[in-house]
């Protein structure tokens, strides 16, 4: 197995990154995770829409191309970013790192959140973020989780999303 993937591949090439972030509940707010609209009494409070998922996963990406993070690339002191739709800026985030010569390989995700359910959501998140990032859907993957009433999260005072990715440098 190592020798065929190592033909394909040269290891000194391959990036792992890791990706976190958090935003408040609050009323009179949208849910928006991985660009899906959530039905929900509160959203995510924040500068952009407040898309936890899309967040990690950028700095997840910009993470492994040694790119700074997200807000590095979009400072939530711009105004341009007032009420961005945070796919078109993982999409960007996706772009910038193939200018750096890294292909995106794979995606994993996880949602930490007391409610509401997501599994129902799950797939067409997973359809949005692989078209912004322009990968097969295949090579996406999202778990939610509780915190079986833990924490902020586990008191509905905010949601967390870690992601993780592998990039490949292009030779
Ligand atoms: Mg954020």
């Amino acid at each position: 197995m190592v020798g065929l993937v190592g033909s394909i591949v040269d290891f000194k090439g391959l990036r792992t990154g890791l990706g976190m972030d958090v935003h408040a509940l609050v009323p009179g707010r949208k849910l928006i995770l991985g660009g899906v609209e959530i039905e929900h009494h509160l959203g995510l409070d924040g500068h952009s829409d407040a898309d936890v998922l899309a967040h990690a996963i950028s700095d997840a990406l910009l993470g492994a191309a040694r790119e700074g993070d997200i807000g590095k690339l979009f400072p939530d002191t711009d105004p341009r970013f007032e009420g961005a739709d945070s796919l078109v800026l993982l999409g960007n985030v996706a772009e910038h790192i193939r200018c750096c010569g890294f292909e995106i390989i794979d995606v994993d995700s996880v949602i930490a959140a007391q409610a509401p359910k997501l599994s129902p959501y799950r797939d067409k998140m997973r359809q949005n973020l692989s078209q912004a990032m322009g990968i097969d859907i295949d090579n996406i993957g999202i778990k939610a989780t509780t915190t079986e009433q833990l924490g902020y999260e586990g008191r509905s005072e905010g949601i967390t999303a870690y992601a993780s990715c592998i990039l490949v440098k292009k030779q």
